[in-house]
């Protein structure tokens, strides 16, 4: 059976004190059993969330991570050190690295292997831009990620990777798919694995929605039959609105 999974992905945002604040409130939480709910600081919070939030249902997540083992890759962090800190578990290939850092499906594939090999789980983000919803071209493009990126793993690698649906245009921007189009897509996708490898790796592997999923739409969202739980941006920042969404299947 496959996990309902509930990510907040924070990106650059909560200092020290400011995680404090959140873990605070969040340990007061009481967690429904039938979700995963996880949690990606920054680096700089990782060691001190992970010690808070030990004796809690809420895994910490790495928002990203260098594929090589260690050297000179100033200002990199590597799975060793996320290990060394609690991290099992870590984003790669978020589209804001894709678009802003220039990380590629090769780089990405590193990434994933790096990971693996470190025995962690993956949380593998794909999505269209605009465009290539607009030229219909938004499927050809998803696949193209997946075959790139993800496709050279191992059958037995399936157990340790999650999948992150995430339109770019509907990150940050309050648009979301429509519970339709994601569910199309989410479908779509289980398809293309159930092609590549297995129909049982295929219904098995969880499958994350991302984009503008706020305590409003989670419901709907997290109610179609491929959506396995959401990656939250914005709303994750506060405990409340990202309680409600943990809340909301
Ligand atoms: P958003 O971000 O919820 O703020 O749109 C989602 C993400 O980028 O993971």
């Amino acid at each position: 059976m496959r996990k309902k999974i509930v990510a907040g992905n924070w990106k650059m945002n909560n200092d020290l004190a400011e995680t404090e604040l959140f873990l605070v409130e969040l340990k007061k939480q009481v967690f429904p059993e039938n979700v995963i709910v996880m949690i990606a600081p920054p680096f700089t919070s990782l060691n001190q969330a992970f010690k808070s939030l030990h004796e809690h249902p809420v895994t910490v997540v790495a928002q990203n991570m260098h594929q090589s083992k260690e050297g000179a890759f100033t200002g990199e962090i590597s799975a060793k050190m996320l290990k060394s800190v609690g991290v099992e578990t870590v984003i790669v290939g978020h589209s804001e690295r894709r678009a802003f850092f220039n990380e590629d499906s090769a780089v990405l594939a590193e990434k994933v292997n790096t990971a693996l090999e470190n025995e962690m789980t993956v949380i593998f983000c794909i999505g269209e831009e605009i465009y290539d919803r607009k030229n219909g071209n938004h499927f050809e493009l998803i696949k193209k990620q997946l075959m790139e990126g993800l496709f050279h793993v191992s059958d037995k690698s399936w157990e340790n990777l999650v999948i992150a649906y995430e339109p770019v245009w509907a990150i940050g921007t309050g648009e979301t798919a429509t519970p339709e189009q994601a569910q199309e897509m989410h479908k779509f996708i289980r398809k293309t694995i159930a092609e590549n490898y297995s129909k049982n790796i295929a219904i098995n592997v969880s499958i994350l929605y991302g984009g503008s999923v706020k305590p409003d739409n989670a419901t709907e969202i997290f109610g179609q039959a491929d959506v396995d739980g959401g990656l939250i941006g914005g709303a994750a920042l506060k405990v409340e609105s990202f309680m409600n969404i943990v809340n909301s299947f």
